[in-house]
């Protein structure tokens, strides 16, 4: 079954970014499916409905039950970074007060690999932050805020 349901989130970016106005080539280059399968994709082949609606309410889903799913689902983080790019979840806005420690779980937390360690202190990357708030619930001294940005 999980691999309907990639197959699901495949057909979704495929779509998405055609309508962005990539080209096949660009669209197989992006999330690395052979052209083939993006043409039939795009012809509404080799896809079933099921997939695509089980897709769909992923992508629906709160940020943290996303994450947690998408986890599941990929191996690589740099999948879950591209849906995140490709559907616009990112509009976040992270902060980190004086309050951290340096302590690194908040590293460890985030399933996107947006968050570092730079002199002791965490530093987040918003591009990939899509605001599941696993950071923020495992900060031992609470020093992190993530902002929803409006209109992002
Ligand atoms: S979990 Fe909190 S205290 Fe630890 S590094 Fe991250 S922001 Fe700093
Ligand atoms: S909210 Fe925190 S854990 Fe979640 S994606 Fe953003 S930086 Fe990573």
């Amino acid at each position: 079954m999980p691999k309907h349901i990639v197959s699901g989130l495949k057909y979704l970016e495929s779509v998405e970014l055609r309508k962005k106005g990539l080209s096949q080539k660009e669209i197989s280059s992006q999330i690395g499916v052979d052209r083939s399968t993006i043409s039939h994709y795009l012809n509404g082949r080799n896809i079933s409905m099921d997939s695509i609606e089980l897709a769909k309410t992923i992508l629906e889903l709160n940020p943290k039950d996303f994450i947690l799913i998408s986890k599941v689902l990929f191996d690589d983080f740099d999948e879950i970074r591209q849906i995140i790019e490709i559907f616009n979840m990112n509009h976040y806005e992270p902060q980190i007060d004086d309050g951290c420690i340096g302590c690194g779980l908040c590293v460890d937390l985030c399933v996107v690999k947006s968050i570092s360690l730079d002199s002791l202190k965490a530093k987040i990357n918003p591009r990939y932050c899509c605001g599941c708030l696993m950071c923020v619930e495992g900060c031992p001294t609470n020093s992190i805020k993530i902002l929803e940005v409006k209109n992002g």
